[in-house]
């Protein structure tokens, strides 16, 4: 039986050469407000002709919109996905925003998904986003094509908490969906992107299966399944800044190599708290 089990461990050759038979390579892309007044943009708020182009440039250039969940299947099974793809995800819960990010994610057939802060529900403009309110419960229960996931209660900068308040943080939020909708919660986006060891495990143990942060690049199999990175698209992104990010994730070479550099050094334990600290120091 001991050497049965022995000759079924694969060795580390054979492991490697399956670690690095494919190749994971998806831009997960953060929009925050997608208002209809142009006028309204600014660092967080992308207008809605904006983005309405950008879902076109996806559509006329084979780019597949995948679900969250497919693109953490792959993850998981360390397979890669058919085809050239991206996900969208769009954080806080805005509810102008989800009303017209819906009507063009319909018009193209796109899954997307949403990062809710429940301790915000129902409030007007919790989160200084000019005026534009968060999601009721019932307009949660409604969306078709945003599929919730967890963002926190408060929307906190996570590592300046303590433990059990960050223990509430992470687990009230996923109860609260969960008890609202019928279903698990399996995701979490920190806010700010903002989080340290303490912060992961906290995420871990409350039983999501992985995290996405803020770091820019494509999300592919060196990622650790809680420090997922995301591209940030801004009120300011271009078109051709957009199309650059959802080809290759980056916009030159020195970036890639810069976020290739800070992944490797991100997995030392540690490294990354001293980059949060410096960060959190700076809000
Ligand atoms: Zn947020």
């Amino acid at each position: 039986m001991k050497s049965e089990q022995w000759a079924a461990k694969p060795s580390r050759t054979a492991r490697f050469v399956e670690r690095h038979r494919y190749r994971l390579n998806v831009p997960i892309l953060v929009y925050h407000r997608v208002p209809k007044d142009a006028a309204q943009r600014d660092d967080w708020a992308l207008p809605l002709d904006d983005f309405r182009a950008q879902m076109a440039y996806l559509a006329g250039n084979a780019i597949a919109v995948c679900p969250l969940d497919d693109f953490w299947g792959a993850y998981r099974s360390h397979r890669p996905l058919a085809r050239k793809s991206v996900v969208l995800t769009f954080d806080d819960g805005y509810a102008a925003t989800c009303e017209n990010v819906e009507a063009v994610l319909d018009q193209y057939d796109y899954p997307a998904t949403l990062f809710l802060t429940t301790g915000v529900i129902g409030q007007r403009d919790p989160l200084n986003a000019q005026g534009e309110g968060v999601l009721m419960w019932e307009q949660v229960r409604a969306l078709r094509r945003l599929r919730v996931e967890a963002h926190s209660v408060t929307h906190p900068r996570l590592s300046l908490l303590g433990v059990p308040a960050v223990r509430q943080e992470v687990r009230v939020c996923k109860e609260t969906i969960e008890d609202a909708l019928g279903r698990a919660i399996n995701h979490f986006a920190y806010p700010y992107g903002g989080y340290n060891r303490a912060v992961r495990a906290e995420v871990r143990d409350a039983g999501y299966e992985s995290a996405y942060a803020a770091h820019l690049g494509p999300a592919t199999f060196q990622d650790d399944p809680f420090q997922f990175h995301r591209i940030l698209l801004d009120g300011h992104t271009t078109l051709d800044v957009f199309a650059r990010r959802v080809q290759s994730g980056f916009l030159s070479r020195r970036e890639a190599t810069a976020a290739r550099v800070r992944t490797r050094l991100f997995r030392v334990p540690g490294v990354h708290d001293v980059a949060e600290r410096r960060k959190a120091r700076r809000i």
